[in-house]
């Protein structure tokens, strides 16, 4: 059939001003934001859904993260790392089929050095705009987390890439930006909108991310992903939500 069931793999935590997420507001204030993985048990194998912080973090923190290591003080632990998330529910890294990626921001593409076994699907548009980014937007990617021999598969708009995840183009967050929607082998829906929708607020307030390359097409991708939310209808689990994520079941339970 499809998607029997998925795990929130817990990534660490990051501390941001709050108008980050929610641009002209609450500026000055700071929140933790976390970061997370998905997993997707499928039919065809287990597809990981981005890969977080880079680990390497751990013991060089602006080697591996920039001089924002500083400013930002992630929360990472050697748990955190995306295969030892995947060791603790008995999954090597080479079991993992395809990885998505929303994005290849460094907060949600730090492990991708390790899958270079398998297929990473994102937008053209994101692959191409990552290795020559505009110079306003340039500090959120780091070439050291993606810039390997990986067998990239690029798709252009909305996919279904199996039965049961589909891949839509949310972009203005990047140029490129995805979400995932997927639908459980119970029926339901889950939507994965990535940075296109950081926090609940950018849909209940109306007021898109601070650090958005184009807001207006940031604007269209919140009111989609709002309208696939309440036609299917599905759940949102937005990507950096301290409030939505203390709601959360964590790996590893799972959501069947
Ligand atoms: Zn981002």
């Amino acid at each position: 059939m499809g998607v029997k069931e998925f795990y929130i793999l817990p990534g660490g935590f990051l501390t941001l001003d709050r108008s980050i997420f929610l641009t002209g507001t609450d500026m000055g204030k700071k929140v933790k934001a976390p970061v997370y993985s998905v997993l997707f048990m499928h039919d065809q194998g287990p597809i990981l859904l981005d890969v977080g912080l880079n680990p390497a973090g751990l013991k060089d923190p602006e080697g591996a993260w920039g001089p924002r290591a500083k400013v930002i003080k992630p929360e990472f632990t050697e748990s955190d790392d995306i295969r030892n998330r995947l060791k603790q529910i008995g999954l090597p890294v080479s079991d993992i089929k395809k990885v998505i990626i929303t994005h290849l921001h460094w907060d949600h593409s730090g492990g991708l050095r390790f899958f270079t076994h398998c297929p990473i699907i994102l937008q053209q548009a994101e692959l191409r705009f990552a290795f020559y980014p505009d110079r306003n937007v340039c500090a959120q990617y780091m070439r050291n987390h993606f810039d390997y021999p990986l067998d990239f598969q690029t798709v252009e708009g909305d996919r279904m890439l199996v039965p049961g995840i589909s891949v839509v183009k949310t972009p203005g967050h990047t140029p490129g930006h995805q979400s995932v929607i997927a639908r459980l082998d119970s029926g339901s829906f889950f939507i994965f909108p990535g940075d296109a929708l950081p926090l609940m607020e950018n849909i209940t307030l109306g007021i898109p991310a601070g650090n958005n390359w184009n807001n207006e097409q940031a604007m269209d991708s919140i009111y989609r992903l709002s309208h696939f939310a309440e036609i299917l209808p599905g759940e949102i689990i937005s990507s950096h939500d301290i409030s939505i994520w203390e709601t959360l079941k964590k790996s590893p339970d799972a959501y069947r």
